[in-house]
């Protein structure tokens, strides 16, 4: 019986999915590790969005846990190669699993996970997206773990004499429940999905106008890096992507608006062709327009 269960054991460490992940070291005392500008599927099993960590000295700041609780306890490995410290905190940057379902390692590991008062409202489901998306073997010890801790409007932790203030947008942006987590004494700003790069955008669940007063507000910042949910540029160029794609595309429509063109005409004509080749343009920028023109259509009554 012993050996059966050797067995049993031995053949789930087998199953259990390896990401292959690779810590990038972007400054501030940061190492990231940047999602594919892909959809979730069976085969990047969900390692699609970034998950980084900031050394403050004595302990680990988190900032978005990933897509599973394997993705999680493989970041976590990963980094404590580089230098063996405690986890102080997990902050998630907003609702979408793609950023949190790691949480459910981060938890039986006693860490305290941070989010946006949102998540009171977000349901328990039979399924998450992701787990529907993805292979069993990587979502294995996966659960719906929301934070415990959640930010109103602004949460300012101290963590080994540095301040790491979090700050909620305060308007539908990317989404509803917007987090930035913002360290002064590092000069950098770590923002979710209001930033991506090297694809195109979700707004689905956003609202452009209030997405573009919010990458002003970044703008303006005194930081050296902003690091976005999706893509690898750090620099303070990284909202740019973001920023000119929204603009354009409230512009555009806007015009069509203006001039009375109906929501299947404005759709077939803002193609914004100069996005023809960055992913995801083929399936999510007709999607774009339309609710850019619902979002503005609204706004305007
Ligand atoms: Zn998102």
């Amino acid at each position: 019986m012993k050996s059966l269960a050797f067995l049993i054991i031995n053949f789930q460490i087998l199953l259990a999915f390896n990401y292959s992940l690779e810590p990038k070291n972007v400054g501030a005392a940061t190492q990231c590790f940047f999602g594919l500008p892909q959809v979730m599927d069976e085969h990047n099993n969900g390692n699609i969005s970034n998950s980084c960590f900031v050394n403050m000295g004595t302990s680990y700041l988190v900032i978005d846990s990933g897509p599973s609780y394997s993705y999680a306890k493989e970041a976590y490995d990963k980094i404590k190669m580089i230098k063996n410290l405690p986890i102080s905190y997990v902050v998630n940057t907003h609702v979408h699993d793609d950023h949190w379902l790691g949480n459910s390692y981060y938890k039986e590991i006693g860490v305290e996970i941070v989010g946006s008062s949102e998540f009171k409202t977000l349901p328990i489901l039979e399924k998450t997206r992701m787990q529907m998306k993805i292979s069993k073997d990587a979502y294995e010890k996966t659960t719906q773990t929301y934070p415990e801790v959640f930010v109103e409007k602004e949460k300012i932790l101290e963590i080994n004499g540095e301040k790491v203030y979090i700050k909620s947008v305060n308007k539908k942006a990317h989404t509803r429940s917007d987090l930035f987590i913002y360290i002064p004494s590092k000069k950098i700003v770590f923002v979710g999905d209001l930033v991506f790069n090297e694809r195109l955008p979700s707004i689905r669940d956003g609202d452009v106008s209030g997405w573009l007063k919010a990458l002003e507000e970044l703008k303006s910042m005194d930081v050296d890096y902003i690091v976005g949910g999706h893509g690898s540029v750090v620099s303070k160029k990284s909202v740019d992507f973001t920023y000119n794609y929204l603009k354009t595309l409230k512009k555009e429509v806007s015009i069509l608006m203006e001039e009375g063109e109906e929501i299947g005409d404005v759709v077939n004509k803002v193609k914004m062709l100069e996005y023809k080749d960055v992913n995801f343009y083929d399936s999510m920028h007709r999607q774009n327009v339309e609710q850019a023109y619902r979002m503005l259509e609204w706004e305007n009554e």
